[in-house]
């Protein structure tokens, strides 16, 4: 070998090796957003930044670089958008039995039309199929949220809603917990149609014990003290904070107890006695102990307001079949039937909720947005009813960062979920949506969608409008 043809060969190695170590290197991206405002949550800080996806996760987020030359399969220009995590609705509800199968699956699309990548389904009487669905999604089979869910009711004998798991005792507390655990729920949800005081405090002190994540609606036969001493985590709505804020708690509890009122004769009562001294109290008892409050204030304006909004041309009525809005009928007849008084009291009530949710937040409560949607909540649609709920949380005086914290960031902290969800960041996975505006400057932005991102699928939004045609064809 001549000594030209050598260093010809050594030229050769050495090019080669340069190549395969830059092969090793080199990552190829799935997903490249360049140039968006990237919304921190925990800052407010808003900062021009690329954002790299690979296999569903985070890479990295990176001030823009032109000069670096990135393999990815797609790049995407976000240029003067707004990203943020994708939305959570912290309380959502599939249920309305087998024949309503399909159109419970049908809200699915709707959450990721309306950019929410996870919802909390806060208990039905359709487990199986939502843990096939949790499973489908997760696997890229169905289109939806991730769906973290507590799977039945635990609520005592007869309850309000089918499948509930019905205690009467500490066995049936052990039998019951025993049951969600196998299932393995996500958090275990307390209701209150029929549960006793002490049945209720005794589950969810056995659940806690167990380690489980708890939440609840509260009887009104127990305080909101014993129930925060039993160690719940959450409180679902506004009526047993209110109970909690009350002077006359006790007095009424007795009267509850004996049954010389009932729970909707108590709450003017409540309302009355509501003395900020002991909501003080309160609120730092709830902080204290790390206890989420969901106030679903956009459930409680519909439903208070039923007599009077005409709800025949909302524009989500048509995405919703027809078996479902056959659910809508129970509340409305009740609305309907009630006494000038009541109805008064309601609305005045639905006013109290929204002063109580800003004080809660003043406190450094942390708060939930959940809608409360699904089946038998009328008008309270899947999807949309976050967005209204993050702007009914604006109109109490919060602002709109704080709002969307309740979402996707106080989500994810409450169950626990906070290493791999809430935020933008490396190594969290990558459920984003893109904004044509700021939502900081003005809530109502969270509906101008461009994009949403689920675990790394790119759903741009012609796509996501189409989904939501070809819902509103099939309930045509
Ligand atoms: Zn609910």
């Amino acid at each position: 070998m001549g000594r030209f043809s050598f260093f010809c060969m050594s030229m050769l190695f050495v090019i080669m090796s340069f190549f395969s170590c830059k092969e090793d290197h080199a990552i190829a991206y799935d997903v490249i957003l360049k140039n968006g405002n990237v919304i921190d949550l925990e800052t407010g800080i808003v900062s021009v930044k690329d954002i790299f996806i690979k296999d569903g996760i985070i890479e990295k987020l990176v001030i823009p670089n032109d000069a670096e030359h990135i393999a990815a399969t797609k790049v995407i220009d976000v240029t003067d958008q707004y990203i943020l995590p994708g939305f959570w609705d912290n309380h959502v509800h599939f249920r309305g039995g087998d024949s309503l199968l399909k159109a419970n699956r049908d809200f699915l699309k709707l959450y990721i039309t309306n950019g929410i990548t996870t919802v909390r389904d806060a208990g039905g009487d359709l487990t199986a199929a939502v843990m096939a669905w949790r499973d489908s999604i997760a696997s890229g089979d169905l289109i939806g949220p991730t769906i973290f869910t507590s799977g039945p009711k635990i609520d005592g004998p007869n309850g309000t809603w089918a499948g509930s798991l019905e205690v009467t005792n500490k066995s049936d507390i052990a039998i019951a917990l025993d049951s969600l655990q196998s299932l393995q729920v996500d958090f275990v949800k307390l209701y209150d149609s029929r549960i006793t005081g002490e049945n209720y405090l005794n589950t969810i002190k056995a659940a806690e014990e167990r380690g489980l994540i708890t939440s609840g609606h509260m009887p009104f036969t127990v305080t909101l003290d014993a129930t925060i001493s039993a160690g719940v985590d959450a409180v679902e709505h506004l009526y047993y904070i209110m109970k909690g804020c009350a002077a006359n708690e006790a007095a009424i509890t007795s009267q509850l107890v004996r049954k010389e009122i009932g729970f909707w004769d108590a709450m003017p009562l409540l309302m009355a006695g509501y003395t900020d001294s002991v909501a003080q109290k309160t609120f730092a008892n709830l902080k204290n102990h790390d206890v989420y409050v969901v106030p679903t204030l956009h459930i409680g304006e519909t439903l208070s307001y039923l007599d009077e909004t005409n709800h025949q041309n909302d524009a989500y009525l048509k995405y919703m079949d027809t078996d479902i809005v056959k659910t809508y009928a129970g509340r409305i007849q009740r609305a309907l039937n009630a006494s000038e008084e009541q109805t008064r009291d309601r609305k005045a009530l639905q006013q109290f909720f929204g002063v109580l949710t800003k004080s809660l937040h003043d406190s450094g409560v942390g708060l939930l947005a959940g809608s409360d949607s699904g089946a038998f909540n009328s008008y309270t649609y899947p999807g949309i009813s976050l967005h209204k709920e993050l702007e009914q949380l604006v109109k109490t005086g919060i602002s709109p960062l704080e709002a969307l914290k309740t979402s996707a960031y106080n989500g994810a902290r409450f169950l626990k979920k906070d290493t791999d969800y809430g935020q933008l960041k490396a190594n969290n996975i990558a459920d984003i949506v893109i904004l044509n505006g700021n939502p900081l400057d003005d809530i109502s932005q969270t509906q101008n969608i461009r994009m949403v991102i689920k675990e790394g699928a790119v759903w741009e939004i012609n796509n996501l409008n189409k989904q939501l045609e070809s819902l509103a064809n099939d309930n045509n």
